[in-house]
């Protein structure tokens, strides 16, 4: 199987050139949910598999602009796989105990242990992005981010983890009716927050700092996969398929077990 949208080497990559609706090649939706629907019990069976051969860890990063569908990608692409084997942290602004440590501190106490999978609801990347977006270092600071992300991300492929890096693209016309959809519908409202549209002002800014991140951070070891995010049938369908595709190169295999089990007899 083969990720469409997936990125190992970013250098002449435009943000500008990029639809966040599907492309032309794509299912058509019902043929797309289908084909999540029997994606998902492969991606439940991998982690069993992940899980007994104890030797990988899969490390997942999701990235997106405010309404992007972190959320609900979690909620759907994770919905059949087995809580105990899987953990998703969220990384709001740092702490002040956070802010005195190096900033891979707390994305290396987040990793999940082999065995498992680990999903960071944002991630590292806030540290140029954000952090970029607001100034809030210096520059000589945050643009030396890069490559140490890299070597981190390196570090730990070599270390036995497969690191998968989703950026969720949506249109700022679409992120204008997710936003109006949260204050229209009472159900929804409590997701609102006046906070995402002083964000949605920096946009372009966002998008820059983005462009810069899969240019500079796209690595064969660790790479991004771009989804174009719009449609949410197809955002599931690009990220499942890549998890799966991933877990599948793992080759894993269940351990044998180091006494003969037709010599037991259970009474
Ligand atoms: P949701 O709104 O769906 O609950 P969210 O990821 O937007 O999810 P929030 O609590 O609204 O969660 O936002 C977290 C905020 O923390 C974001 O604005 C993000 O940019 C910010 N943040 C994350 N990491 C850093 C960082 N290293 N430095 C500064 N701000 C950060
Ligand atoms: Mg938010």
């Amino acid at each position: 199987m083969h990720t469409p949208h997936r990125i190992e080497n970013g250098r002449k990559f435009r943000i500008a050139s990029l639809s966040p609706t599907p492309p032309k090649n794509a299912p058509s939706k019902p043929d797309g949910i289908r084909a999540t629907e029997t994606l998902l019990p492969r991606l439940y069976a991998l982690q069993e598999k992940l899980f007994a051969d104890g030797r990988k860890g899969l490390l997942i990063v999701l990235q997106a602009m405010d309404t992007g569908g972190k959320d609900g990608t979690v909620q759907h692409v994770f919905s059949g796989v087995n809580p105990m084997g899987c953990r998703v942290t969220s990384f709001k602004a740092p702490t002040p105990e956070e802010l005195r440590h190096p900033f891979l501190w707390r994305a290396t106490n987040a990793l999940p242990p082999r065995g498992s999978i680990g999903i960071f609801n944002r991630s590292h990347y806030e540290d140029v992005l954000v952090v970029r977006v607001h100034d809030l270092v210096p520059k000589p600071v945050w643009s030396r981010r890069y490559s140490q992300i890299n070597e981190w991300e390196r570090m730990l492929t070599e270390d036995g983890y497969v690191v998968l890096k989703f950026f969720l693209h949506i249109g700022r016309d679409e992120q204008k009716e997710r936003l109006q959809a949260r204050l229209d519908d009472p159900a929804k409202r409590w997701k609102f927050e006046p906070a995402d549209l002083a964000e949605r002002k920096h946009w372009d800014d966002y998008m820059k700092a983005y462009q810069d991140v899969i240019r500079k951070c796209s690595t064969p070891w660790a790479p991004w996969v771009v989804v174009p995010s719009n449609r949410k049938w197809y955002r599931n369908l690009v990220v499942a398929s890549a998890i799966v595709d991933a877990l599948q190169k793992l080759d894993l295999k269940l351990p044998e077990p180091d006494f003969d089990p037709s010599a037991i007899r259970i009474e």
